[in-house]
């Protein structure tokens, strides 16, 4: 490739190193221009695929840690922008052709001795405010399909209010939103008041933060619609565990010396980190679980146990995960409690009216989840949470499939309790929140017991520490507790609104191709939705689908999805689902939709 040849022209010149963001800069307009090429880019730019914003300062997205200094941290001047010193603190990774590459970061400050990302409104600004020179901003693959779909859909509208028409940071209000009305995620105000929400991220250099996006599975690039079951992880997340394990392992709390003050100050920053996430008012309300279903099980052993008996009601809706069902069918069955079920319409959207009946002075607690697994339904999380208190109930809202999609703030909702898992929001395995209002955590019991909880023991009585060690007994998932906050660092970076927008936009392309192809039917229509798009192909088991898709290297989920009684209420045991995530492309969607109006053709 004779293409890429970058002159030097910034400080990259003095260290005889190559221009990284003139690389970056000429890769991203290359790759605009050749629609499916993103995943060249990790073959042929290994070094320089991993930022996005590839206008930054080489310096201010290299990381790089100083192996000489006494305490291993990486060296930080008076800038606050970690210096090249030794070694990168990644390892490098087995490239194309054999060759192998440090692999820049886009880190500035520190935070206990970890640089931190650069998630900064002023960045944000920076990119989307014409600051920048250089790169397209929106360099989707197939945005010429995107906007001729969205032209049709929102014909009025559409000259201005296709992402790609936001290129070059222009801070045009979209015209359509996921959905309108009081739980209204997408919020103009914020929007307006800050242009830089309007910047549009780069969809090639995000999806050259994900290693595994390059993966090939029998020979044909690998595209990820699993996104509902998990996520992938950036790179950034990935090496932030290994710097845990390699400079700050320790247990936390308890000892006292340095890699324990480390791993300790590790662990509490990200639990800071998501309690601004989700809008708490303290990190004191911010549990550490090992996702949404333990995190479930934690309220119904404690928040349950003390305040449920016998006639007491429990409403879940009909959208529900196994999760948000079992652990309340388990606590009725032990205390003699009724559990009750919020039905929904034939576009998979709960029913208000119906759910207002089922209140009354003996319902306890409203569980239900904010986005549907199976259906991608939105529920109106705000209207259920206020009509519980009314009647003096408590709620809980399952956010695993709503953080990754729509900005959370669990005091606007009032929400008592909110639970997700970290490796849906492209964070580790094994790592998950429970947020609770803080006066309510006081009022509860633990409920596992051992280290870490207690504030003294003797043989008669034991006192416990307040929230939240109090639920967190025995030693944390701490590196990937850490490896969930550099998660919400990537998230933050990239913006929930720019996510919201760009998925929308997916998600209606998705459905628009499948709704052309004779067969399909879609499970799961409502108005308001997000990222799945479940169907069943007439005269084809969802596994044949499945299969299908797979043999082309296209990953989605068939089966019942771990939410059997909300298929069956649409007559189904099983759909297919592809679902979504800010990293596929509508070039991505087109080889799904090849697949799916194959076998429709080639009907059995
Ligand atoms: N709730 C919902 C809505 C989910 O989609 C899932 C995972 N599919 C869960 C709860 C359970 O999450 P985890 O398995 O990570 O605990």
């Amino acid at each position: 490739m004779t293409i890429l040849t970058p002159t030097n022209n910034t400080g990259a010149a003095n260290s005889g190193l190559p221009d990284e963001a003139a690389l970056n800069r000429m890769a991203s307009e290359f790759f605009a221009l050749v629609p499916g090429a993103a995943q060249a880019a990790t073959q042929f730019l290994p070094s320089f695929s991993q930022g996005n914003t590839p206008e930054a300062p080489p310096s201010a997205r290299t990381l790089v840690h100083d192996s000489s200094s006494a305490q291993s941290k990486p060296s930080v001047p008076a800038s606050g922008v970690p210096q090249n010193a030794g070694s990168s603190i990644a390892p490098s990774r087995p490239q194309a052709g054999g060759a192998s590459s440090s692999t820049p970061y886009y880190f500035v400050g520190q935070e206990h001795g970890y640089p931190i990302a650069d998630n900064s409104l002023d960045s944000l600004a920076a990119q989307g405010t014409g600051k920048q020179s250089g790169a397209s901003a929106f360099n989707v693959p197939g945005q010429e399909q995107l906007q001729r779909i969205l032209g049709e859909l929102y014909p009025a509208t559409s000259a201005t209010s296709a992402p790609a028409q936001q290129a070059g940071g222009s801070a045009t209000q979209p015209a359509y939103y996921f959905q309108q009305g009081e739980q209204d995620y997408w919020d103009q105000a914020p929007r307006a008041a800050n242009p830089s929400l309007a910047a549009p991220f780069d969809i090639n250099a995000v999806r050259r933060d994900f290693p595994i996006l390059a993966e090939r599975v029998d020979g044909k690039q690998l595209v990820w619609f699993d996104n509902a079951a998990t996520t992938h992880k950036p790179k950034s997340v990935i090496d932030r565990i290994s710097y845990f394990y390699e400079h700050e392992n320790s247990n936390i709390h308890r000892a006292a010396h340095e890699l324990a003050a480390r791993a300790s100050d590790a662990y509490e920053s990200a639990r800071k980190k998501l309690a601004k996430f989700l809008g708490a008012a303290s990190e004191q309300e911010i549990i550490f679980v090992r996702g949404a279903t333990e995190g479930i099980n934690l309220v119904a052993q404690t928040f349950g146990k003390k305040f449920i008996g016998a006639g007491d009601e429990i409403i879940v809706s009909h959208l529900e995960h196994h999760a948000n069902i079992v652990p309340w069918q388990q606590l009725a069955v032990e205390k003699g409690a009724v559990i009750r079920v919020i039905p929904v319409d034939d576009s998979g959207q709960v029913l208000l009216d119906e759910y207002r009946k089922l209140l009354n002075s003996k319902t306890r607690l409203v569980a239900v989840t904010q986005v549907s697994n199976a259906l991608g339904t939105i529920a109106p999380v705000h209207e259920i949470t206020a009509l519980a208190h009314a009647v003096g109930a408590r709620v809980l809202i399952d956010g695993a499939q709503a953080v990754s999609h729509l900005r959370v703030n669990v005091q606007a909702l009032d929400a008592d309790f909110y639970v997700f898992s970290g490796h849906k929001v492209f964070g580790p395995t094994g790592i998950g929140v429970v947020y609770g209002k803080k006066a309510l955590l006081e009022q509860l019991p633990p409920w596992q017991g051992g280290g870490n909880m207690i504030a003294d023991v003797t043989f008669e009585h034991t006192r416990y520490q307040p929230a939240p060690a109090r639920f967190e007994a025995g030693t944390g998932n701490i590196a990937d507790a850490v490896g969930l906050g550099a998660a919400i660092d990537y998230v933050e970076r990239i913006g929930l609104e720019n996510i919201a927008l760009y998925e929308h936009a997916l998600l209606e392309y998705a459905t628009h191709g499948l709704k052309s192809i004779p067969g399909v039917r879609l499970i799961g229509t409502a108005h308001e939705k997000a990222s799945v798009a479940s169907f069943v192909l007439a005269r084809y088991e969802t596994a044949e689908v499945g299969k299908a898709l797979n043999d082309e290297g296209i990953a989605v989920r068939s089966g019942h999805h771990c939410a059997q009684p909300i298929l069956r209420r649409f007559g189904v045991e099983a759909t297919v689902r592809p679902s979504f995530a800010f990293y596929n492309t509508c070039e991505e969607i087109d080889r799904f939709l090849a697949v799916v109006r194959r076998l429709a053709n080639n009907r059995k």
